[in-house]
């Protein structure tokens, strides 16, 4: 049974060597992610070997994305690793780092004395501790009541649900990654806690600088990204629903409304969207999924996604490819059932552009004739995405002379993607396309295929042309 919907797989410590990444690969992997907030430059150089020799064995294109830190705010260290801090107690953040003790931390933003303010709440360890603000004494210290207590570990997660953070989605951290990840083999850079349509642009400038052009995903995961998500989302190539710092920073319930208002906005902009975090939690330890996770990837296909994720799961768990080869499982059986119950999509696109146009007549002809596959000839990988986001229900060829584009394309819902040359005329796009149709038994003869390209063949964003083509 055929897979639609892309898989993410998180790299890590359980997933690190080329044997184990070959297999991620043939359980379904479509794009890795290697995590900026652990690891060192050394294991990430390796790992993007590992992936680039696995992809090779494959023979099928496999995409890469660097998730940046962003702004993540942390507890400093702790006596022992942990300390116990009880509800009703009184405990002062100060901005200069200590190693602190149940009644006194730092964190790794000194200036959060600067923007707290009485009333406000702050989250600790993804929302299992609670505290309220209730002094502010600048430019040293505030003090907070512990309103839910519980261990609270040395670096563990600081959130700010009622705080505007005027601090930029790129730390100093993240500037010096991106440098890396511009001198390395990217497809995809993540950007976390993005607040506002100028961190992505911020984004895409800095590595413009270094001369280097992957795609950026915008990561959802602050309730102040709700306000601008329509600007994020025309600004980013990609959104992911990060579910994980998503669903401390908001009221939990909200959480899978919010995923699908974002999956929703995503297919009309023509932008992919990835839904992320604890989808397969419990087989981090387990190799059975909870009924509960198995319909909550069924669920992210019922909303539209184009990609699930695994973040510990693949990284750190006990059966990163028993995770996958399930997770694969459940995608087959609700994408076929999406497939024949939902309808392919009018995209909300710009009426004057062309490509746009073809996908509107292509969901016109869908509908009045069998239509095997869609083989598109794509020089940047938009042809392919704006087709993929149509929803049509055969299968979408992407063919193109550019890995990058070969690459891109691990995101987009239902494609296959395929390396050829660049065809020099018509004829030629169409007996390529034939070809490729019949080597992957994407079509018989007598059945129709479409092609999508633009002429001349070479220029991205000018497609152009639409051929209906009857297989020999
Ligand atoms: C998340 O918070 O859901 C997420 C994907 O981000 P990270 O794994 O970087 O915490």
């Amino acid at each position: 049974m055929w897979k639609r919907t892309r898989i993410v797989a998180t790299l890590g410590p359980a997933s690190q060597s080329l044997e184990r990444i070959s297999a991620l690969i043939h359980a379904g992997v479509d794009v890795f992610r290697i995590n900026f907030s652990h690891g060192t430059e050394q294991q990430r150089a390796e790992a993007i070997q590992f992936v680039r020799e696995a992809e090779q064995q494959a023979g099928r294109p496999i995409a890469i994305c660097g998730d940046l830190c962003g702004p993540k705010i942390r507890v400093g260290a702790v006596p022992g690793g942990a300390v116990q801090l009880t509800s009703g107690q009184d405990i002062v953040i100060q901005r200069t780092p200590i190693e602190g003790s149940c009644r006194r931390i730092s964190t790794t933003l000194p200036e959060l004395v600067d923007v707290v303010r009485a009333g406000e709440t702050i989250l600790l360890s993804d929302g299992r501790l609670r505290l309220e603000v209730t002094s502010v004494t600048p430019p040293d210290q505030f003090t907070c009541r512990v309103i839910v207590g519980g261990s609270l570990a040395s670096g563990c997660g600081v959130n700010l649900p009622e705080t505007k953070l005027a601090i930029s989605a790129l730390t100093e951290k993240d500037r010096h990654d991106v440098q890396w990840i511009a001198q390395h083999d990217f497809d995809f850079v993540a950007l976390s806690f993005v607040q506002h349509p100028d961190d992505i642009r911020q984004l895409r400038a800095l590595l413009e600088q270094c001369d280097s052009y992957p795609q950026i995903i915008a990561k959802i995961e602050k309730p102040q990204a709700l306000q601008h998500i329509e600007e994020i989302i025309n600004t980013a190539d990609a959104i992911m629903v990060a579910r994980g710092d998503l669903g401390v920073e908001m009221d939990l319930p909200s959480v899978p409304l919010t995923q699908k208002s974002i999956a929703h906005k995503c297919e009309q902009a023509g932008k992919p969207c990835i839904i992320a975090t604890e989808m397969m939690e419990s087989m981090i330890n387990s190799p059975r999924p909870t009924r509960a996770e198995v319909s909550d990837v069924a669920n992210a296909v019922f909303d539209r996604a184009d990609a699930v994720m695994l973040s510990a799961e693949s990284a750190i768990g006990k059966y990163p490819v028993a995770a996958v080869t399930t997770m694969k499982r459940i995608l087959q059986a609700a994408d076929a059932f999406e497939n024949a119950h939902t309808p392919s999509v009018r995209l909300a696109l710009n009426q004057d552009d062309t490509t746009a146009s073809l996908a509107t007549a292509l969901h016109t002809i869908m509908e009045m004739q069998h239509i095997a596959a869609v083989a598109v000839f794509t020089v940047s990988g938009t042809t392919a995405r704006l087709i993929a986001k149509n929803r049509p229900s055969c299968p979408i060829l992407a063919l193109s002379s550019s890995h990058q584009a070969l690459r891109r394309c691990c995101l987009y819902h239902g494609v296959t993607a395929q390396y050829t040359e660049t065809p020099r005329e018509t004829g030629e796009a169409i007996r390529l396309a034939a070809q490729t149709c019949q080597t992957m038994g994407l079509a018989k003869p007598g059945e129709n295929v479409i092609i999508l390209a633009g002429y001349p063949f070479e220029v991205p964003g000018n497609t152009n042309s639409m051929i209906i083509m009857t297989m020999e």
